[in-house]
């Protein structure tokens, strides 16, 4: 199948459009090609350095915080 994957670094993301992915036919866990591998790996290192040059913004990215509850002893 193919799929869009989302990379992430630092406090950038980007989505890696067309990925074929290979699908485990007992139990339907996704794995990924060497060159996906490698395309998300040198993808996540230059979100990391902030290096988006070239990359075509697609909208906005946004942060929902997690919400805790009160634990016990802790206001
Ligand atoms: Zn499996």
């Amino acid at each position: 199948m193919v799929k869009d994957l989302l990379v992430q670094a630092g406090n950038h993301a980007a989505l890696l459009r067309g990925e074929e992915i290979g699908e485990c036919t007992a139990c339907g866990e996704a794995f990924y090609t060497p060159n996906t591998v490698r395309r998300m790996e040198a993808l996540e290192v230059r979100l990391g350095r902030g290096d988006v040059a070239g990359l075509k913004p697609i909208g906005q990215l946004f942060a929902v915080e997690r919400v805790f509850e009160n634990p016990k002893g802790f206001q």
